[in-house]
């Protein structure tokens, strides 16, 4: 069995002017503004807020959400809600950071508890929302996360310096306000890195381990990511086509709104494929390569801290982690290729064309020659290692069982890629 769901999607230039309209249908007179400072200063958030009065809603923002958020930073953003609340609805205007703790503020102002009780276990408690969430909108800003279709919340637990998340369907926005006038403005490092995310997202759900593969659940143990299934692979394969035709003008020309539209439409469909069959080694990959930054300050990002952005964390890996799961699925892997670089040379070894596809975009569009160049040696490895294999979840959707060893080769020979 596979189940599959989505978010309502508005698309189109100028649909976040719609926004008060849009909650007014839900009955909502009073709403939050979530979103982060960076975003804040654009004033876009602000104009959201502002818009809505013209529909009789009363609107304020919180503009203090962490980038790369944390068990901290969702306390104090929920504290902050409930102190202020009561609230109709939550509208989350940003990245994944702002989607995600929008998210965390919507289930804690309508359910008790903390935000320990219902994180995954074993970190959390694992509980599951007694009642129902209000209305979330989510406006995404950067085109790629997908966290305005999922149906998790990811967060950095800083005592325990692990990343976690809360999984529940209950968490997944009501309404997606896809607006690409809205990443006009993102640099040229930005729409690389999160570009590199949603072929990932759309890769990795298309080569996941295949729904029908699983033992049968009990309906109350079904979870939101069931593995590879038809719905979500025709969602992979139409993001694979756009980022094909798009990605590469979107890097080198932002203002070729045709390519803007069509990486937010590429962005999206690959939301609501991943959100239904989930991402594997990648992505178990990044957390770490992320987490453990030492030095890295990549163009186009704020400077203040070192970082290596998400998409660009999962990038990093994912030619040999194909390399790797081939065996797994020498079909999807050859189509999946085929669609990336429909200009794939189809001879010699065909384990080889996904990961050729993938390093020829990756240098076209100047991402760093692997973990390395990103600041970590090969003493790093059994770090990084360790951190992939507390991404249990996500190694549960590979489509081939990998070991320490197995995980410590992909990372070792993603240090340098070229
Ligand atoms: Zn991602």
């Amino acid at each position: 069995m596979f189940t599959y769901g989505a978010p309502q999607l508005k698309f189109g230039a100028g649909s976040s002017a719609e926004i008060g309209y849009d909650l007014g249908q839900y009955g909502a007179r009073r709403v939050l503004v979530v979103t982060d400072p960076g975003v804040a200063a654009t004033g876009g958030p602000q104009r959201v807020a502002e818009q809505m009065k013209a529909y009789g809603i009363e609107a304020e923002v919180f503009d203090r959400v962490h980038v790369e958020p944390t068990d901290a930073s969702m306390k104090e953003a929920v504290a902050y809600a409930r102190e202020t609340g009561p609230w109709d609805a939550i509208v989350a205007v940003g990245g994944g950071s702002s989607i995600d703790t929008a998210k965390a503020i919507n289930l804690l102002t309508t359910n008790d508890g903390e935000l320990a009780d219902y994180l995954n276990p074993p970190i959390g408690a694992g509980r599951a929302p007694a009642r129902p969430l209000n209305p979330l909108v989510a406006v995404p800003t950067t085109t790629g996360t997908g966290a305005e279709s999922t149906t998790v919340c990811v967060l950095d637990v800083l005592d325990l310096r692990v990343k976690t998340g809360i999984s529940h369907p209950r968490l997944r926005p009501t309404l997606a306000v896809v607006d690409p006038e809205l990443t006009r403005s993102q640099p040229a490092g930005v729409t690389a890195a999160a570009g590199m995310d949603i072929v990932c997202h759309a890769l990795e759900s298309y080569t996941a381990r295949p729904y029908t593969s699983y033992e049968r659940k009990r309906p109350e143990q079904r979870v939101p990511y069931c593995g590879a299934n038809p719905v979500a692979d025709m969602w992979s394969e139409r993001a694979l086509g756009l980022t094909a035709r798009s990605f590469r003008t979107a890097v080198r020309d932002g203002d070729d709104m045709t390519a803007r539209t069509e990486m937010a439409l590429a962005a999206t469909f690959a939301g609501l494929g991943f959100g239904n069959a989930g991402v594997h080694l990648p992505h178990a990959n990044a957390y770490p390569i992320a987490g453990q930054v030492k030095d890295f300050h990549p163009d186009g990002y704020p400077d203040e801290e070192p970082m290596v952005p998400h998409g660009m964390a999962v990038a990093l890996t994912a030619p040999e982690a194909f390399r790797f799961t081939f065996e797994a699925g020498p079909d999807r892997h050859v189509r999946a290729a085929e669609l990336l670089d429909p200009e794939l040379d189809h001879g010699g070894d065909p384990s080889e064309y996904l990961p050729a596809a993938l390093l020829r975009l990756m240098r076209d569009i100047g991402l760093p020659n692997g973990i390395g160049a990103t600041g970590y040696t090969e003493s790093d490895v059994p770090d990084l290692v360790a951190g992939t294999l507390k991404q249990q979840r996500l190694l549960a959707t590979a489509p081939r069982d990998a070991t320490e060893e197995d995980i410590a080769g992909i990372l070792t020979r993603s240090l340098a890629l070229w």
